[in-house]
Order: structure tokens, then sequence, then C-alpha cells
């Protein structure tokens, strides 16, 4: 057991494992005030439970979770299986597991607009496969079943809510799973026999019933399952947008209708609303939308369980009574809603505190959900403020850290403080009297102590072990379908009223005044005394010539002094092995290089960069994602480094590169000894572009930049006169929702009322002619893509020059890919245009839109939509030698 387990096992009632964590973070409050209490205050006295699984951030119908949250009161989730880390990144370019970090946070961001709780499994998004098998494959069937299984324990729903049919209709292969693996849980999670290590921890649960929700596989313009009126479709597709022609789905019962595009008076939404409001956190996604108001309906369709013939909870008995001992709480509760005016919400007080001990003495798992609910309900009605706040933003093992919490009784409830203890890397008493809380007075308690030696580094808890394949390594069980990582430090406070005990657990935090932001918190950290930083991941070594590898440790502690050295892998030199560091001041880094010298034969091997401090070894790096939109997130990659060694050789040296969505193209061209100068819109306007041997586009320029298409002829003129101009993949069409760049799947809104506006602001699509000097029609759809990495590839022309200078390629090349082979072939093209390469998925056609060539006056131009910008910076060798004849193309 790791320390922070060890806590967790200490402070955590097992029940409240998986929803303890909720409330703890409190970025911005869409709701608060009266609109706050009133959900807190119906939310007690419903106990109706609902789960969503699908796979995505964003596959969620955001419409029917803020329905049962913000309407019916619900305890609603949404299980995401993945956090999305093989989808786009519109914002930056942080890719793979940082990118699901990002996710992770718009995830939390949403929910709280919709009022839903938040669920992940292990599964990693490793990018868009065609197949519910390969996912089965990289993910292992029962490892992922496990942890559905683990979250319906947990979470213990009524009824289940399938985002998905299961079947090829779906499009993603993760989709597919998602709904498979649901329905299996369905049933296993109820049976003792099955994933039976967990009843340690929790007891076996059978929800009620399991339905699909509306809107997949749906033909445009919504024909099937309530598409509330039908709006939302994305009007015309082309002929290769279609499902794929599977099966027809079997017809299932109905399972109930509810009305999303219902208005709440109190919140001044309608769940549709609500949904669009949600959906537009996912800055990284580009599924920003507008509201639109009106009405709108989502119809279930019954895959199991109980029949339900006018609404979900058909027979399922959500009030009280479904509770032993339960039956004499609701009438209390109904009081005090009744009791409850905007005003005056600690008119409530009585009532709630009349509610507690008869909820306290229910031994049912969902009594003990209940009285946290209920006390931070006593916290709202009387305007109670309590925060622990960290003096700094993060600390190192050994220093000091101060902790200042904070009390506020902003009403007149006769409300007394009895204590407060610190929990997690702490675990002690705050010294203090127990007192009446005066009206407004605020009552500050002064912590401070070092952090402990032996504390670990914040990390998210799903990276602190490398993965295993596509599953994230979570070794402790109870840390599985947290959305988050637990805070390092909390206070658990407790109070009286009326003298009824209530208890709030607050994180440790950082909150703090941007000036250009406002205010702002994030979690406080906990990090090595020196980080070390490598500045590339990947070290390419074209030929057999030494390099500089660089080096920055960087200071978290004062007066850091230690040494650094390189263990290099066997055949590999470096000089010279250690060097001293010595970093005065806090933040400070310095810099230091080595020089690498590589083997004489081809070879990919990792280089470790170690900092040995105080008698403590340090092997990892300090990186921080900071967004507007989202809480800073810390995390600590180890301090790894690819050296690969592999013959390129490249004709060309000056390059223009014009920068579209984002990607890491630039600075991997760097490593092949290229001077590569990013192209502006007034370079692309009236730059000298002759001064450049190739110029390339990089992923969804034409999508992103009007002026890229603005100056096509200029970039046309170019080649005639003898440039080079290589376009990587563009998406043909602009699906609403911002479309969906590599990795992802279909827009999973498409078709689907209330959750799209019909109108983003978007250039129109690409016009064939508008991309090279002959027609070339490029899809927008998922069907034009070779998803497998190690997909065979051919030579439609075996002696192309492209395949042939200045590197000759062979299949060999085509090892060692990464995620996928390409994306958005062409789906048809001019025959003036060469074919190169033809690839496809197992049991599919081989395509040869992925790669194509002319000669264009006296220069060259290629279209290719082979996956460049992932295997590049993944440091794929044959991918560079293939690349590197792209620019040196003649
Ligand atoms: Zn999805």
């Amino acid at each position: 057991m790791t320390p922070t387990s060890k806590l967790l096992a200490r402070f955590l009632s097992v029940a409240l494992l998986l929803t303890w964590f909720a409330p703890l973070r409190g970025q911005q409050r869409p709701f608060s005030g009266a609109a706050e209490i009133e959900q807190s205050l119906h939310k007690l006295n419903e106990l109706g439970t609902v789960l969503m699984i699908a796979a995505h951030p964003d596959d969620e119908r955001t419409n029917v979770l803020a329905y049962f949250a913000r309407g019916r009161h619900m305890r609603t989730a949404y299980l995401s299986l993945t956090r999305g880390e093989g989808g786009q990144n519109l914002i930056g370019s942080e890719q793979g597991a940082q990118l699901g970090i990002i996710r992770t946070q718009e995830l939390l961001d949403a929910r709280q607009i919709d009022g839903a709780e938040q669920f992940f499994t292990r599964a990693i998004d490793f990018g868009f496969t065609k197949t519910a098998a390969e996912t089965l494959e990289k993910w292992g069937h029962d490892r992922i079943l496990g942890d559905v299984v683990w979250v319906i324990r947990n979470y213990r729903p009524d009824v289940i809510i399938l985002g998905f049919s299961g079947t090829p209709r779906d499009g993603h292969g993760q989709h597919q799973t998602s709904a498979i693996l649901g329905k299996e849980a369905f049933d296993a999670a109820g049976d003792p026999k099955r994933f039976p290590e967990q009843l340690q921890y929790v007891q076996p649960w059978r929800a009620r019933r399991i339905v699909r929700a509306p809107g997949f596989g749906a033909p445009p313009g919504g024909g099937r399952g309530g598409q509330g009126g039908g709006r939302g479709g994305r009007g015309s597709r082309g002929p290769t947008e279609q499902a794929p022609a599977a099966d027809q789905l079997p017809p299932l019962p109905k399972a109930g209708v509810v009305e999303t595009g219902a208005f709440n008076p109190v919140l001044g939404y309608s769940y549709d609303e609500l949904a669009v409001l949600s959906r537009s956190m996912h800055h990284s996604q580009g599924t920003g939308a507008m509201r639109r108001p009106g009405g709108g309906t989502s119809e279930f369709e019954l895959v199991g369980g109980a029949p339900a013939s006018k609404d979900l909870f058909d027979e399922i008995d959500t009030s009280w009574n479904r509770l032993p001992g339960g039956a004499a709480v609701a009438p209390i509760l109904a009081e005090a809603i009744r009791a409850y005016e905007p005003t005056h919400p600690e008119k409530a007080l009585p009532l709630l505190a009349r509610a507690r001990p008869l909820i306290a003495a229910i031994a049912d798992p969902l009594a003990k959900v209940k009285l946290a609910e209920l006390d931070e309900t006593v916290a709202l009605c009387a305007g109670l403020w309590a925060e622990a706040q960290a003096h700094q933003p993060d600390s190192t093992p050994g220093s000091p850290l101060a902790v200042t919490t904070t009390v506020v009784n902003r009403s007149h409830a006769a409300l007394s403080f009895d204590g407060a203890v610190m929990e997690g890397m702490w675990n002690e008493a705050l010294p203090n009297p127990p007192a009446k809380l005066a009206y407004n007075q605020p009552l500050a308690l002064e912590f401070s102590k070092p952090v402990p030696a032996t504390q670990p580094y914040s990390q998210p808890y799903w990276l602190v072990k490398p993965p295993s394949g596509d599953v994230y390594t979570v070794d402790d069980q109870r840390l599985v379908g947290l959305p988050d990582t637990p805070p390092v430090a909390r206070v658990r406070l407790r109070f009286s009223l009326d003298g009824v005990a209530i208890e709030l657990v607050r994180p440790v935090h950082y909150r703090y005044a941007s000036r250009a932001e406002g205010e702002r918190e994030r979690p406080l950290v906990v990090a090595p005394p020196v980080a070390v930083n490598l500045p590339e991941s990947v070290a390419l070594f074209p030929s057999a010539a030494s390099r500089k590898v660089h080096v920055a440790v960087q200071a978290n502690v004062a007066k850091a002094a230690g040494a650094l050295r390189l263990d290099a892998p066997a055949g590999w030199k470096v000089a010279p092995q250690s060097q001293p560091f010595q970093v005065a001041v806090v933040g400070e880094q310095q810099e230091l290089s080595f020089d690498v010298t590589p083997p004489a034969g081809e070879s990919v091997a990792p280089l470790r960069a170690v900092a040995t401090i105080g008698g403590r070894e340090i092997a990892s790096g300090m990186q921080r994602i900071e967004y507007p939109h989202i809480p800073i997130q810390t995390l600590f990659p180890p301090s790894n480094i690819k050296l690969v060694r592999a013959d390129i050789k490249v004709t060309a040296h000056k390059i223009g590169y014009i920068m579209g969505a984002g990607d890491g193209m630039p600075d991997a061209l760097r490593q092949l000894g290229l001077d590569v100068t990013p192209l502006t819109e007034s370079d692309l306007a009236q730059g000298d572009l002759s001064r450049f041997d190739a110029i390339v586009a990089g992923v969804r320029a034409y999508n992103v930049r009007g002026d890229l298409r603005a100056n096509q002829p200029r970039l046309m003129k170019y080649v005639e006169n003898g440039g080079t101009y290589v376009v990587q993949y563009q998406s043909g069409e602009n699906p609403p929702g911002g479309g969906r760049g590599p990795g992802g799947g279909p827009a999973p809104g498409a078709g689907r009322g209330g959750q799209q506006a019909a109108q983003t602001q978007q250039p129109p699509p690409i016009p064939p002619s508008n991309i090279g000097p002959y027609p070339i029609t490029i899809p927008g759809s998922n069907q034009w893509r070779v998803t497998v990495e190690d997909a065979p590839v051919t030579f439609t022309h075996p002696d192309s020059r492209l395949l042939q200078y200045p590197n000759h390629i062979s299949e060999k090349d085509f090892q060692g890919w990464v995620q996928e082979r390409g994306l958005l072939f062409a789906t048809q093209w001019d025959p003036k245009y060469q074919t190169v390469l033809a690839s496809g998925d197992p049991g599919e056609k081989p395509l040869e839109g992925g790669e194509l060539w002319t000669h264009y006056g006296k220069g060259v131009y290629i279209f290719t939509s082979y996956s460049w910008f992932r295997q590049l910076p993944a440091g794929v060798p044959g991918a560079y030698r293939i690349f590197a004849n792209l620019l040196s193309a003649r």
C-alpha cells in the first residue's frame, strides 16, 4: 500500500469513496444562492440514481444528464470509459495522456453545469478504430468490464443508460465497446461470482433496467428515437457519411420519453440549453454551440431488466420509503422545501437538523451519501463559508507549509464550530477551542508543518505508474473510477446546529487573484526539490555524428545543488557522464548539455536523466498545463528521452511551415537539421516564398486558416516556379461541432436534437479545386482512413521517385508506426496525379488516396494524409525517411 492509499483507507468510508470527492472541486459555480439551495433541498428528498455509459468525453447525452440531475433532482453520473486521449486538441499541442488531463478537467467543468457526477475506467483512448474486436483486444475484455462493474457496484444506479447500441452502426469501435461492456456489466455487477475481489469493498448491485439513449446510428434528419422534433440533424451528408450498411438495429420496446426541452424556471434554462452550455466547456474539442429555445424530447428503448411503459423510473421507488427507517424522513424534508424562503434560507435549518439523526441511523450506503448532501445543504442555507487555503500553490517533501482554515457564518443561524482535523498527508487536530460562530465574523485557524519527507509527488493517480498497453496501471482498487486525484490534504470541519453535529470536508487548495482572469483556484501540489526537464522527447541522429542533448534542472527549493547524470543505453556514449548543478532561486533553472554519440548502426533506445540531490535520486520532470478555462494541472513525467539512430537523407534545407490546427511537425523536422520557418499571414500574402526549398501545410491548415485559402494562387505560383509543396491531411467537411480531427469518432451530436446548434462559425467546405493544382476531393468521413497502425502498405508505383530518392523506401519503413496509418484519404482526384501507396484496414479494400503527387510547372505538389504529425514527433525512423523524400521531391 502506498502512503496515499493508506490515508485513503483510514479516512474514507468505502461506500462514499466514489462520491466524496465530487463536491471538493469548486472552480466556478454556475448556480449559486437560491437556485443552488432549491436544487439541493429537492435533491435531498429524491433517492433515484441514474448512470449513463459511453466511451469518450463528449459522447454523453448532456441534455439527458441535465434533465435527470437538474430537473428530476436525481443522482446522475456519466461513466466515460476513456479520458479521450486519442482525440484532437484545438487549443494546444498536448496529445495523449496530457490531452486526457485537459479533457478530464473540461468534463468536470461540464458536469458543474449539468449537475451530474463523472467517472472513468482505466481504458485509454488509443484513437479511432472501426471495430469492437480491436478495442477489446487492446483493452482486455475483463479488465475494463471489471471497472464498469466496479463503478456500478459503487454508484448503485437504478437505471443504466447506454449511449450506443453495441453494433457497427455506432461507428467508432470504442463506442460499440461501451455498449457491449455496459450490457454485460448490468448482469455481472449483480452476480457475486463475478469479480469477487471487489466484494471486500462493495456489495453486488443489480440495476432495475438498462436502456439505450436515442440518437446513435440515426439517419440524417433524425428518424428514430425522438430527435427533439428532428432538429439538430446535420443537413446533408455525403454518400460516404452514412453509417456502415450493417444490420438494422433490432426493434426494442420503448422505455419512456423525457422532455429535455422543458424550461426550468428556477435555473432559467431548459435542459437542452444547459446541455449546450455544458458541451461548450469542451474547448479542446471545438464543441462550442449556441442555445435554442423550444421543445425537445428524448425517448429511450429497453435493452434489459424490467419493462417500463411511461417513464425510465416506472415501478422504481425513488422516495425515502425505499430505505428501512426512511419513511419518517420524507415528510420532514418536504416540510423543509415548503419552509424555504429565498431571502431567509436559514428557516429550513431546524427541519434539516431534525432529519439528520434519522438519516444517520440508516445503515444503507445511499443514506451515507444523503447525509453528506444534507450537511452541504445546511452550509448553503446558513451561508456558511468554509475553506482551507494553502499559503503557496506547491511545496516539496520536508519543506514547511502553512494553511489557513477559515469559517464564516453569514447568517443568524445558531451554529457553533466544534473543531477541525487536517487529513491526508497530515493527520492532526487543528488547535482551536469550540466557539459560537457570530454573524459574519471570520474564524481563522492557522496550521503550519513540514510536508512529510516520504510524501509522494503529486501526480494524476492514473499516471503514477506506466500504463500496461492501452490501460492505465492503478494499484489501489479504490481509486479506480475516480474522475480526479484526491487532494494531498483536506480539512474535516465539525459544526453543530441545534445540538445536531454536521461535518464538512474541504480540500486544501490555493485560491488566488489573476489580474487578467479574476479569481482562480488550483490544487495544492507536492513537487520534488528539483525537476529534470528534457526539452525534447525524441533525439534523432540522422547520421553517426554526435550531437548535444540538453537538460534543464529547475529548482523547487532554494539553493538546490547536486549532480546530474545521463544513463545511456548500451552502444551509446555520453560525455561528460555527470555534471554538477547549483540553482539559487526557486523557479530558476540551469541548462546542462551533454555530447551523445550514437552507435554506427540503427538503434532506438531510451536515455534517462537523473538528478542526485541530498542523497535522493530524481528522474522526473515537471510540466504545467495552463489554460484559462481549467485549474492549472501539474504532472511529473519521467525524465526520459527516446534516442533514435537512423540513416535519413534530405536534400531540402529551408522549409516554410503553415501551421494549421496544431501539430508537433516543425520541431520534429528541426531534428533533421532543417531550417524551419513558420509562415504567418503576411508571409503567405506578400512574403518571398521562393526562398524555401519546400513548404508544408500543417494538419487542417485549410480548415482553420482563411489566409491559406486566400493565398492558394500564390502557393501554386510557388510550385510552378520550382517549389515543392506538401499538404498534410485536411477535413473536406466542417461538421457541426467543429469537426473531428485525429482519432475522433463521428461527431457524436450529429443528428441529435438539443445537443448541437445548427450554426457554428466555420469556413465552408474546401472546394476540390482549392487545395492543389488539379482537383482533389477530400472527405469529412471517418470511413476514409486506415486506423490499424500496422495495416499492410503496398507500393502502387514502386519506382516512384518518392520511394527512391534520397532514401530507398522499403516495407521496413512502415514498421513501428503509432496509433494509425492515416486519415481522410482523398476519395477522387484528377488523373494528372500519381498515387504512391495503398493501404487498408483488415478486411477492407486498400485505399490509394493517402498520397498523391504531380509535377506542376517546374515544381512538385504532394497531398499526403498519412499521419506524419503522429509518427515524426514519436520518432518513427521509417516515417522520417519517407517524409524526407517528400521534402526532397523534384
Ligand atoms: Zn466518442
